[in-house]
């Protein structure tokens, strides 16, 4: 299937599968929260309280498998609940092929919060703390091509890992529209003036750590071949980055690193994570955080939660469940150029 046959029925199917009542739609309200020179946006989604449970995955059992044997972790896996495989077929939008032969299934979110929010799924069970491959990143790339030409923009995201914000541990990328110019921190991006275009960077204004990689203007355009090195590349230097600020910092939880992903038309953003969610120091509540928050758009069950994100500082939050910037320093370290 093309990525312009998924893209062109997103809407249509996202109405019909919700009027089915095989995906469930909880409404929102957004407050806009002006934060480290952008406005944050704060959802605010009390129904997600009588959300039916998701019976919770043992990551870090499945880790531990994982390194000693994969074969094992993978049959473990099959045997616990994995909501992709079988996946309900009324959320089912298409397969696409790679063509290097990987496949993947393409999924509604059965529990949107956002409209036309949908899953990139490998087929076959992989493991969700395992890296993009260049399948996995080309995949994704043309389905926002698909996206852009049809005049409908979405953003990708990935939650790798442990500590991500990730619930579910069959590898999936995930899609949300663009509202306006981009999610928050995409704008902050672009706003960036590069002295190096073909380097990572970072921006000063955010205390967390996080690497980003700007893709050259002409990549959607590009022959197959070029945009898949372009992404590959991005991402292991990216990757080098998110591993090199892992070893700086102090008592970082053993295990595989976890960090979170966000994919443009026109940047790849990686930022490390220390944990999944944080404690407010008044109540003990905690809120979960995945790739979303980084982006900039973070979601709250509950008014008071909503105030607590207020005082507790949005910027404040996202540092103490990422990495604390070594950007400074490795900016003196070589990384791989992009051709
Ligand atoms: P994450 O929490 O980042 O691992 O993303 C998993 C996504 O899968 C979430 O957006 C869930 O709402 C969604 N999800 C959970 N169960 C299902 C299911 N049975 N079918 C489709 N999506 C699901």
């Amino acid at each position: 299937m093309a990525h312009s046959d998924i893209i062109c029925c997103i809407s249509k199917r996202f109405e019909q599968a919700r009027e089915s009542g095989n995906l469930l739609f909880f409404p929102s309200t957004v407050t806009k929260l002006p934060a480290l020179g952008v406005e944050f946006q704060i959802r605010l989604c009390p129904a997600l309280q009588k959300k039916p449970p998701i019976p919770p995955p043992d990551l870090g059992a499945i880790e531990a498998d994982a390194g000693i044997k994969s074969d094992r972790a993978e049959q473990r896996e099959k045997e616990r609940h994995d909501p992709f495989c079988p996946y309900d077929p009324h959320l089912h939008l298409g397969d696409l092929q790679d063509q290097d032969g990987a496949e993947y299934v393409v999924l509604f979110n059965k529990f949107s919060v956002v409209p036309n929010h949908f899953l990139l799924v490998t087929k076959e069970f992989q493991l969700q703390s395992s890296p993009l491959m260049p399948s996995d990143l080309v995949q994704a790339y043309s389905i926002l091509i698909a996206g852009q030409k049809a005049g409908q923009r979405y953003f990708g995201f990935y939650n790798c890992g442990e500590q991500s914000g990730a619930s579910q541990p069959h590898k999936h990328l995930q899609f949300i529209p663009i509202e306006d110019d981009g999610p928050p921190t995409e704008r902050l991006a672009r706003s960036a003036h590069l002295e190096m275009a073909d380097k990572p960077f970072s921006l000063p204004q955010l205390p967390y750590a996080h690497h980003i990689f700007r893709f050259p203007s002409n990549l959607p355009s590009s022959p197959p071949a070029k945009i898949e090195h372009t992404l590959s590349t991005a991402f292991l230097n990216l990757l080098d980055l998110v591993f090199s600020t892992i070893r700086h910092a102090t008592e970082y939880p053993p295990g595989k690193p976890s960090y979170n992903v966000i994919l443009t038309i026109d940047h790849m953003h990686l930022i490390p994570r220390r944990t999944h969610e944080y404690t407010f120091p008044e109540t003990g509540e905690t809120l979960s955080v995945n790739a979303l928050g980084y982006a900039g758009l973070l979601l709250v069950k509950s008014e008071e939660q909503l105030k607590a994100v207020q005082s507790a500082g949005v910027g404040n939050i996202l540092e103490a469940v990422g990495l604390t910037s070594v950007h400074e320093i490795q900016l003196g370290e070589a990384t791989t150029e992009v051709e």
